[in-house]
Order: structure tokens, then C-alpha cells, then sequence
């Protein structure tokens, strides 16, 4: 059962979807707004597809992986998807999700987020997340899975966006946290390539507490299983800051962090980090 599937957008990731779908013999039609990234595609077997139109009439599923939303607006205005499913795979916001469903049909909407970087697409690693129409999910299930763990998560097709940007949330915060530690060990004339075993080592440990985080959210109990008080956490904060700056680093991609650790620790110094969470709600 290899369903046939159009691509829609031939960017880095674009490209990476069509050669996987190509590997496990789906019948691939292939689009993109500049000529010449197919090149390669078409010899592994893809159909080149003149305009949008063609590309989307060539087959029943077709799948968009655009720069943006409003890319995908743009290419498929005025284009006919009667009877067609459209799998979106463009970044983009859960409102924006919900809008294309609703302009394009809900019962043939799926969107979707790729929890993967181009060269990982089809291997162990790589997940992407599903949501929208269940129809449509199961009838380009076949083809989805090519791509790595296909996860659908519910009707609502938000949902997909929502866990998609909620992990690269998570993704940036780190990145932003070993940028800065990188910065300051280089600063210090010490090797960021020797450290970074270290740095990777350390952060495989501390992500074990997200977990742990998770069900103090979930029951709303800051101070339950505790392991390091924020007050003691809030105490060493300075530390950073200050070693920051003696090596010339500036600390602003961890300042905001520490302002609400001290916030927090004032009146609650007994709590785990979570605590600091009823300090980013933010009032109408
Ligand atoms: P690229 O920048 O490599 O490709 C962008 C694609 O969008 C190209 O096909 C480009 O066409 C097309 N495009 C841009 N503007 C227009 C327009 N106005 N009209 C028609 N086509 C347009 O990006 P990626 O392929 O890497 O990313 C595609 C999507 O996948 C994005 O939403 C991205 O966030 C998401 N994604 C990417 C990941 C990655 O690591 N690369 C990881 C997870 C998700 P043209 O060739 O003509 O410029």
C-alpha cells in the first residue's frame, strides 16, 4: 500500500520528504516555485509538476512543506482541492492550523509538526506530530510513516502546532543556555570542543528532571519532591552572572531567568524552579 503523494515546496526539508517517499516507493509528483531543486528527485524516480495546479491534481494526498502559512495562502489560492487531503508540514502557529482547516475543510485538513532537521527525515530519531482530520490521517498513514514515528494527535488540528512549538520552546531555551555556557569557556581561552562532552553530558542528566517538573505543573505543587530549594538556586545565581561578565560575556540570554528565580525565591524559597511559572501568567 504505498498511496501516490505530491510535495509541494522543495526547500532543504521539502526535499528531504520526497526523496524518502521516493525510497519507499511512493509515486512521488513534486512542486516548487523556483525550477531546478528537482533535479535530483527526478532521477530517483519523482514526476515534475509545471504549476501548482498540476501538481495538485496529479494525486488525492497532497502534502505542503512551505517557508510559512502564508506561503502555503499563496500557492494554493485559487487552486481546486476538490476531493483532495492537504497535509500541512509548514511551521506555524496553532491559529493558523485552525484557520487553513477551516478554509480548506476540516474533514480533509491535517496539519502537522516535523520533529526532525532534513538529513535525519526517515531514521530513528525523527517524529512528527499529526493533527486534524482522523480520515485524512489514516488514508496517509502509509506515507507519513516513510518519514520517521508518525504521532496523531487528536481532531483539534491546533494540536500538532501546539507540541511542535512548545518543543522547539523548549529546544531554544537550551540552545540558549549552551550558546551562553560555549561563550563563556571561550571567553576563558578554554576549548568549546573539549568542553562540549562535558556540556552534553550534563544536560543528557538535567533533562531526566523534566519529568519530574511535568507533575509538579500537572498538581500544582511547587514545593512537592523537591530536590534543589530555589532559594539556594536563587542564592548561586549571582555567581553566573558575575563570572559572566569578569570574562567579558554578556549574561543576557540567561538574565531573565535569573530576575524570576529571585522573584520567586522571595516569597517562596522552599519551592522547586516551577514555582516561576505563576510569575510568566500573564493578566488580560
Ligand atoms: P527552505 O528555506 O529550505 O525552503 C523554503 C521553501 O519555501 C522553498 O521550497 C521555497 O521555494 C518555498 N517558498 C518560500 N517562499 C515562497 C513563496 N512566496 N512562494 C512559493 N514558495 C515559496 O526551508 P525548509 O525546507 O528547511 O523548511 C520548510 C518548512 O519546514 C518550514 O516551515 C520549516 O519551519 C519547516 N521545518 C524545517 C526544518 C529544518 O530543519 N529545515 C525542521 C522542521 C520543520 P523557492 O525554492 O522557490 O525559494
Amino acid at each position: 500500500n504505498n498511496p501516490p503523494v505530491t510535495v509541494l515546496g522543495l526547500g532543504a526539508m521539502g526535499r528531504a520528504l520526497a526523496r524518502t517517499l521516493l525510497a519507499a516507493g511512493h509515486p512521488t509528483t513534486v512542486w516548487n516555485r523556483t525550477p531546478g531543486k528537482d533535479d535530483e528527485l527526478v532521477a530517483a524516480g519523482a514526476v515534475r509538476a509545471a504549476t501548482v495546479a498540476d501538481a495538485v491534481a496529479a494525486h488525492r494526498i497532497v502534502l505542503a512543506c512551505l517557508l510559512t502559512n502564508d506561503t502555503v495562502d499563496e500557492v494554493l489560492t485559487g487552486v481546486p482541492l476538490d476531493g483532495r487531503i492537504l497535509v500541512n508540514l509548514t511551521n506555524g502557529t496553532p491559529a493558523q492550523a485552525r484557520a487553513l482547516a477551516t478554509a480548506y475543510g476540516p474533514d480533509r485538513y491535517l496539519d502537522g509538526g516535523i520533529m526532525a532537521v532534513p538529513p535525519t527525515i526517515g531514521g530513528p530519531h525523527a517524529f512528527v506530530l499529526y493533527s486534524g482530520s482522523a480520515p485524512a490521517y489514516d488514508e496517509a498513514r502509509p506515507a507519513l510513516e516513510t518519514f520517521g514515528e508518525a504521532r496523531y494527535l487528536g481532531a483539534d488540528p491546533g494540536l500538532a502546532a501546539l507540541h511542535d512549538i512548545a518543543l522547539l520552546s523548549g529546544m531554544y531555551g537550551m540552545v540558549g543556555g549552551v550558546l551562553h555556557a560555549l561563550a563563556l569557556v571561550r571567553a576563558a581561552g578554554v576549548s568549546a570542543t573539549g568542553f562540549a562532552p562535558l556540556l552534553t553530558r550534563w544536560l543528557t542528566a538535567m533533562a531526566g528532571g523534566v519529568g519530574r517538573y511535568a507533575a509538579q505543573l500537572d498538581a500544582g505543587e511547587y514545593g512537592r519532591d523537591v530536590v534543589s530549594n530555589l532559594g539556594m538556586q536563587a542564592a548561586a545565581w549571582d555567581n553566573l552572572t558575575d563570572t559572566a561578565r569578569a570574562e567579558g560575556v554578556d549574561p543576557r540570554l540567561l538574565a531573565p531567568l535569573g530576575d524570576l528565580m529571585r522573584r520567586r525565591a522571595a516569597d517562596h524559597p522552599d519551592e522547586d524552579l516551577t514555582g516561576i511559572v505563576e510569575l510568566l501568567k500573564e493578566t488580560a
